[in-house]
């Protein structure tokens, strides 16, 4: 994948209503992004996709949904206010600010191209600040949530002593991050406000490994099923450069984005350093009494950290086809697994007088129970068809004259573009069934 790639999908993404700047009827703002008709589908079924695998598939895993502001000291205690810092360097001619690990300081200085006139590199933390309440001092500063992770730890009492959850059990949450990012090229790969899902798994010491091992198959094996291919899927081990000071081990599922190779989602053996920082500073006891064996600890945590809007990037990167066809012309199509498709399936009368569009309609009405369908009468079949492609519409039904003799319609596939009559009556079924079976060729 190409540069060029990333632009066609910004622009297919904004042309089809998927993404688009925000605020861009005033210039825009940097590092923030808005979600369309077809991206807030997108997103939503990913999101879905995951919250389903995550708590209902698996034993032991409950959800949650913390708020985005908290008590300051839960940053005080997780380390952010004096560690979640990028080095950073001003250019002292043109007041550009750059990430001092990311650029060259030897060089002329990417904007103007002076020399040595940069900065000494300074730590600036990447939190968003405000303030609660009337007054507007030290005291009230409150900050917007880097992470979705701490919310989970401050409730762990919470949740064992309403849940009856028995360790090993997780917790699992989504929801929106802010950070000051710097850097935020690449579309929305990095941007100031995303979206995170998050699972802390909780485990006896001792036992950490074992779970580790077990999250990071877990992990890759849902990128599987979500129809990403293998192929794009790589595991980066954190080196001790990498490794945070009380990370036990960790490793970041990487995607072959467009511009490279980059993380998608960090699985952490974090140890018990969240919850023992939290019962230090919180001064609350958060250890955990294991009734079968009657010891008491504090529990290790194994992480697995992933970023939804990052993994709507990589969904859209790893779709994007221009396929060129028999005779020359070239379609572009999205090749989005059924189960996370903006629209299922869409329902097309051939032609819209003798009963025709009435019966799609009828059709189309009857099936938005079970799928998230779209209809459309306008223009030539083949246009209709194509803008489907584009949009990753997997299934296209047609209704012609045949229905309304036979009962019979046809289904054409996205990705192979093959037609079959079936009985409108089983088009659930059919389509439930392909679904099910769904593997991209
Ligand atoms: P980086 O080193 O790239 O800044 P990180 O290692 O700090 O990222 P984590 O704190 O581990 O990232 O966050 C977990 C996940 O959240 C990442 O794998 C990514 O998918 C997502 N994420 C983090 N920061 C951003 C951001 N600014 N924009 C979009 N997604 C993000």
């Amino acid at each position: 994948m190409s540069d060029t790639t990333m632009e066609k999908i910004v622009s297919l993404c904004k042309r089809r209503g998927f993404i688009f700047q925000s605020s861009e009827i005033y210039g825009g703002l940097t590092g923030a992004w808005d979600y369309g008709p077809l991206g807030v589908e997108l997103k939503n079924n990913i999101r879905d996709f995951w919250w389903k695998e995550m708590t209902q598939l698996h034993d032991n895993i409950v959800g949650l949904d913390a708020s985005i502001l908290m008590h300051p000291n839960v940053w005080v205690a997780s380390g952010h206010v004096s560690n979640f810092t990028d080095p950073m360097v001003d250019c002292r001619q043109c007041k550009s600010r750059f990430r001092a690990d990311q650029i060259d300081l030897t060089a002329s200085c990417p904007v103007c191209g002076g020399k040595d006139t940069f900065t000494e590199p300074r730590n600036f933390n990447l939190m968003f600040e405000t303030h609660m309440g009337s007054v507007k001092d030290d005291s009230s500063v409150v900050y917007l949530r880097p992470e979705t992770a701490q919310g989970i730890y401050a409730d762990f009492k919470n949740v064992v002593q309403s849940s009856r959850v028995k360790i090993p059990f997780g917790i699992a949450q989504v929801g929106k991050s802010f950070r000051n990012e710097i850097t935020t090229k690449n579309f929305i790969f990095r941007s100031c406000e995303f979206e995170q899902m998050e699972m802390q798994y909780f485990c006896a010491p001792g036992e950490d490994e074992k779970w580790f091992d077990f999250w990071k198959g877990e992990r890759m094996k849902f990128y599987s099923k979500m129809g990403i291919r293998e192929k794009n899927l790589r595991w980066h081990q954190h080196g001790e450069d990498e490794l945070a000071f009380y990370a036990k081990d960790a490793y970041d599922i990487e995607f072959n984005f467009p511009m490279g190779w980059q993380e998608l989602e960090g699985v952490h053996n974090r140890t018990d350093y969240d919850l023992t920082q939290h019962q230090n500073h919180s001064k609350k006891d958060l250890t955990y009494l294991d009734q079968e064996t009657k010891e008491r600890y504090v529990p290790y945590v194994v992480e697995t950290s992933a970023g939804l809007t990052r993994n709507v990037l990589m969904v859209l990167s790893d779709a994007y086809e221009e396929e060129t066809l028999e005779g020359g012309d070239v379609r572009t199509v999205l090749h989005f697994h059924p189960a996370i498709a903006p629209v299922t399936v869409a329902v097309l009368p051939l032609v819209k007088k003798d009963g025709i569009s009435e019966y799609a309609q009828e059709l189309e009405k009857n099936l938005r129970e079970t799928f998230a369908t779209f209809y459309d009468q306008s223009g030539a079949i083949g246009r209709r068809y194509r803008r489907m492609d584009e949009i990753g519409t997997p299934f296209c039904i047609t209704v012609d004259y045949d229905t309304l003799t036979d009962g019979t319609v046809t289904v054409r596939d996205r990705d192979s573009m093959e037609q079959v009559r079936i009985d409108a009556a089983s088009i659930v079924d059919e389509l439930n069934k392909r679904i099910r079976s769904y593997h991209r060729g």
